[in-house]
C-alpha cells in the first residue's frame, strides 16, 4: 500500500514522543464559567486559561457578538481585500491604535497569522533579525519565512542584544529587533524602554509581541503604552484571543506601515476576514478594558498574592511559572492538582527549553480570593514534596 510509509512514519514519531513523555493529547474541556472548566467528568477551577478578565463570557461582549452575527451573518464571506472588510473592523482598528498610541492598526485572523505575515512583509534575505531567545514559536516561524539572518539574544539581556547589533548590523540592509512585552511561559516583562533606545542607536525597528500584556498590565493598555508626546514602539503586535476574550491578531503601527501590510502580508491578503461576531466581541471587550481599570488590575494583584504566599519572586504579570524541570515531575504535579480540583497545565519542551518543564499558573479577574488561597496551599504541598 502506498500509505504504509506514512503510517510507519507517524507511528515511529509518536513512539519517540511517548518514550520521552512528550506526547500531547487533546482533552475535551468545556468552559463552564469564567474560571471553571469541566474535563473528564470533573469540575475544576482553572488556572490555565488566558481569558484573564473573563471577558469571553461578559454579557455585553456576548450581546455585541450575537447582535453582529444576526445583522451581518456568521462568516465574512471573503478576504478583507475582496468583500470581507465589514463595517465593524474600522472601529476595532481605531480602538487598538488609540490604546497603543499609534496612527493605525491592522487586524489579522489570529496572532499567529499576524506574526507570520508581518515579519516577511518587512524583512528578507538581506536583513537582520535580533530576537529574545524566549520569544513565541510564531515569531520564529515568521523569521524563518523571511529568510533573514537570525541572531538570538539571551533572555531580556539588553547588553547581549547590543553586542549582536554591533557585530552584525552594518552588514545588513534593515534590522528588526523583536521581543515580547510579557513573556508567555515565564510571565516576566521585557525592558521595552531600553530596547527601544538600543533600536534607535542601530537604526533597528523594534517589534513587540504583547499577546499577554494587553488588558492586564499598564492599566489595561499593555506593556508598551507610550506616554503622550513620546514616540511609540513602531511595531506593536498582539492578540484579541487572550485578555480580550475573542479571537484575532493585530499590528499597531504608522499609517504607511499598516497600508504596506495590507498589500504585502500574505497571511492578511490570502485569508478570509474574521467573522463579524468576533470583531464586534473584541470591540466590546476593549470598551470594557479602557473603562474599567480596577478590573484590569485584578489578575496581577491575585498573582502577586500567590507569589507572596509561596515566597516566590514577585509576579510581574498574571502568569506565574512553577519550575519543576522534568516532564515527569510536571505531569505528576498537574495530576495532583487536578485531584484537588484545580486545572493547571504542565508545560514541556518544545514549548519551553529542555530542562525547564513547568506548571504555568494564570490568574484571572474571575477568580475568587479563596480560589487563589487554596491553590497556594495545594501548590505548597507539591513544592515541599519534590
Ligand atoms: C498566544 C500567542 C500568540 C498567538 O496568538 P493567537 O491569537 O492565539 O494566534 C502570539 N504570541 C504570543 C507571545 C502568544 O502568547
Amino acid at each position: 500500500m502506498t500509505q504504509d510509509s506514512l503510517q510507519r512514519f507517524a507511528r515511529e514519531k509518536l513512539a519517540r514522543l511517548d518514550a520521552d513523555r512528550l506526547r500531547r493529547e487533546l482533552l475535551t474541556t468545556d468552559r463552564t464559567g469564567p474560571a471553571t472548566h469541566r474535563r473528564s467528568g470533573s469540575d475544576l477551577i482553572s488556572f490555565a486559561c488566558n481569558d484573564y478578565l473573563g471577558l469571553s463570557r461578559h454579557p455585553d461582549v456576548v450581546a455585541a457578538s450575537v447582535k453582529a452575527t444576526q445583522r451581518l451573518g456568521v462568516g465574512a464571506g471573503a478576504s478583507r481585500l475582496v468583500t470581507g472588510n465589514h463595517s465593524l473592523y474600522e472601529r476595532l482598528e481605531r480602538q487598538l491604535a488609540e490604546i497603543k498610541g499609534t496612527e493605525a492598526a491592522v487586524v489579522f485572523g489570529s496572532g499567529y497569522l499576524a506574526n507570520l505575515g508581518t515579519i516577511p512583509a518587512l524583512v528578507g534575505k538581506r536583513d537582520l533579525v535580533v530576537i529574545d531567545e524566549l520569544c513565541h514559536a510564531c515569531l520564529y516561524s515568521g523569521v524563518r519565512l523571511a529568510g533573514s539572518d537570525l541572531q538570538i539574544f539571551r533572555h531580556n539581556n539588553v547588553d547581549h542584544a547590543a553586542e549582536l547589533l554591533q557585530q552584525n548590523r552594518e552588514s545588513h540592509r534593515f534590522c528588526l529587533l523583536v521581543t515580547e512585552g510579557v513573556f508567555s511561559m515565564d510571565g516576566d516583562r521585557a525592558p521595552v524602554g531600553s530596547l527601544l533606545e538600543l533600536a534607535s542607536e542601530h537604526d533597528a525597528w523594534l517589534m513587540t509581541d504583547d499577546a499577554h500584556g494587553l488588558g492586564v498590565v499598564g492599566d489595561g493598555r499593555g506593556s508598551n503604552a507610550t506616554p503622550p508626546g513620546e514616540l511609540p514602539v513602531p511595531l506593536q503586535m498582539g492578540t484579541l484571543s487572550k485578555a480580550v476574550g475573542a479571537y484575532g491578531g493585530y499590528v499597531c503601527a504608522s499609517r504607511e506601515v499598516v497600508a504596506l501590510l495590507h498589500n504585502r502580508a500574505r497571511s492578511f491578503v490570502y485569508t478570509t476576514g474574521l467573522p463579524p461576531g468576533t470583531v464586534a466581541a473584541a470591540s466590546a471587550a476593549l470598551d470594557i478594558i479602557v473603562s474599567d481599570v480596577q478590573l484590569t488590575r485584578r489578575p496581577l494583584e491575585l498573582a502577586r498574592r500567590f507569589t507572596e504566599t509561596l515566597g516566590l519572586p514577585e509576579a510581574e504579570s498574571p502568569i506565574v511559572p512553577i519550575m519543576l524541570e522534568t516532564a515527569d515531575r510536571v505531569l505528576a504535579a498537574s495530576k495532583r492538582l487536578a485531584d484537588a480540583g484545580f486545572l493547571v497545565v504542565p508545560i514541556r519542551p518544545p514549548t519551553v527549553p529542555e530542562g525547564t518543564a513547568r506548571l504555568r499558573c494564570t490568574f484571572s479577574a474571575a477568580h475568587r480570593d479563596d480560589d487563589v488561597a487554596r491553590l497556594a496551599t495545594a501548590m505548597r504541598a507539591i513544592l515541599e514534596s519534590v
